[in-house]
């Protein structure tokens, strides 16, 4: 079978080569269905469709404000489809039900946020310092785009790209991950049906190496915006260079979740669970370095350790799981060696460090695993481990947690747990992440940038810098009294006076 399930120039395709593949739920490896795996010459096509649907003008040449309203359109329909969009994000990832339903709603939101703001930038007139000048500055689309998401929340970082790329006037050519690839399709669905010209959004499914790196090196991408993990970021920035695309990074983080002894004791450990354990671990702000001022860590990692021993395991639909699978065999085997590593490298393991049994052996389950003992520079505190795991380091000042909070070469997202303001808001200045919660963890709103610092990307998604980075910036500067300069005279001219 042929599954026409690649979406480009308007038109629902099977692969070049007429390959498929399986996806499979990783809560029980039951069979969810089979898609089209996608060609480099699938890719290429899908390039071409976009950068002629850019150039037609069609969608790239319609004001702010209808691109605006399409967007609340997109939204609207998106919550209308909610139940079967969160169905199918469950059953690719294995997440529970209710995190699906919350990242559709994210999603319609973000839509929302983005359709809104689009009627709003429509430029700027600059000072010339001269009434006889116009000058201005026009925000136009950047052109084509190649959007590259992850796993862990397919569509939901998909749609930070696909709604600011469509606010601005872009085409573009989406790239999901191999493994959840079905709300991607019912999106491109939804584009359609609502009436987006053809060729303005394409779907190519398929891996990284084949279907990712002709989207990240085709001389007519203009701007390649990734979500993913750090090692795939530079194979993409560097295969971007070679034509200076502009490249838009989200990639891991390590981030610190910082507990001073006078906060609110029960808030920061149940926040510290969520933090860690929230969607096993796979989330590129999770909390995985818990750092906890001495006088209070006897207790509160007891604490932690007894409740994570006691959080529930289990499929998408089971009504008591607290959360579910990794999403692969090999993700867990690459969980597994994480901690496994830590361990031999002197970390003490005290709860976890085990898959599920029973029932979960259907599913790749890992159980939530806290380590403690660990030192600076052991791989468990400078990797990203994307599971269920957690480190603790203790510390006995505020310089002191500041710095362990800044000991990673990532600077994505951080918190701190304090009920002093005065120091919440000094710790919160001088860490070098692109988040900060300060008593609570985990939330982000699609009006606020998200990104990071150091290693954890390049550039903003979600609020206006979201935005921008889909527009190129144009200076016109409109002289409306030329006259001659006489910088280079015209010495062949008479001269003055002259007979
Ligand atoms: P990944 O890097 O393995 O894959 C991400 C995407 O890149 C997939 O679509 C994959 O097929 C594609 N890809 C792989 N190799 C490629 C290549 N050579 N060229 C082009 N594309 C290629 O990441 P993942 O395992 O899917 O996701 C987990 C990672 O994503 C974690 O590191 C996590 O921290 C990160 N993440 C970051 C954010 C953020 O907002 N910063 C959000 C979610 C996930």
């Amino acid at each position: 079978m042929n599954a026409s399930t690649l979406f480009i120039g308007g038109t629902w395709t099977g692969a070049s080569d007429a390959g498929t593949r399986d996806i499979h739920c990783p809560a029980d490896g039951e069979l969810v269905g089979t898609v089209a795996e996608g060609t480099a010459d699938d890719a290429g096509r899908a390039v071409l469709a976009a950068r002629s649907a850019f150039d037609a003008g069609e969608w790239s040449g319609k004001s702010p404000l209808e691109r605006g309203s399409f967007l609340l359109k997109v939204a609207a329909r998106l919550r209308e489809r909610k139940d079967e969009f969160a169905r199918a994000e469950t059953l690719d990832t294995g997440k529970r039900l209710v995190e699906s339903e919350i990242d559709m709603d994210d999603i319609a939101n973000c839509f929302e946020y983005f359709g809104k703001l689009a009627g709003q930038e429509s430029g700027r007139l600059v000072d010339a310092g001269s009434p006889m000048v116009v000058s201005r500055i026009e925000y136009e689309p950047v052109g084509v785009c190649s959007l590259i998401a992850p796993w862990n929340y397919p569509l939901l970082q998909a749609a930070w790209k696909i709604a600011p790329a469509l606010a601005a006037g872009c085409s573009f050519v989406l790239k999901p991950s191999e493994l959840t690839p079905h709300t991607s399709i019912l999106m491109m669905e939804v584009l359609q049906e609502l009436g987006l010209p053809d060729g303005v959004a394409n779907l190519v499914l398929g891996d990284g190496k084949t279907v990712g790196s002709v989207l990240s090196s085709h001389p007519d991408v203009d701007l390649v915006s990734f979500t993913g993990g750090l090692e795939t970021g530079k194979v993409i920035a560097a295969s971007a260079a070679a034509s200076v695309k502009k490249v838009a990074l989200e990639l891991g983080g390590k981030n610190p979740n910082i507990v001073f002894a006078d906060a609110d004791f029960d808030a920061a450990l149940d926040n510290a669970l969520n933090a860690a354990f929230v969607h096993s671990g796979q989330v590129c702000s999770a909390g995985a370095r818990l750092i906890v001022e001495e006088s209070i860590a006897e207790k509160f990692v007891d604490e932690l350790v007894r409740r994570a021993g006691q959080i529930r395991l289990g499929g998408p639909f089971d009504a008591d799981a607290e959360t579910g699978p990794l999403i692969s065999a090999a993700h867990r085997d690459k969980v597994t060696a994480y901690v496994d590593k830590g361990v031999a490298e002197g970390a003490r393991l005290r709860c976890g460090g085990a898959w599920g049994t029973g029932d979960l052996e259907k599913g790749f389950y890992y159980l939530p695993t806290v380590l403690d003992q660990v030192t600076s520079g052991m791989s468990v505190l400078v990797d990203e481990a994307f599971g269920p795991v957690v480190t603790v380091e203790t510390f006995t000042s505020e310089a002191e947690a500041v710095k362990l909070g800044n000991d990673t070469h990532y600077g994505l997202a951080g918190a701190v747990w304090s009920q002093d303001a005065g120091k919440s808001q000094r710790v919160a200045r001088a860490l070098r992440h692109g988040t900060i919660w300060i008593n609570d963890f985990h939330p982000y709103l699609p009006q606020a940038e998200w990104g990071g610092f150091g290693q954890s990307g390049v550039g903003r998604e979600l609020g206006p810098t979201g935005l921008a980075e889909y527009q190129e910036a144009k200076h016109v500067y409109q002289n409306i009294d030329p006259q001659v300069t006489g910088w280079f005279a015209d010495h062949a001219a008479a001269p003055a006076g002259g007979n």
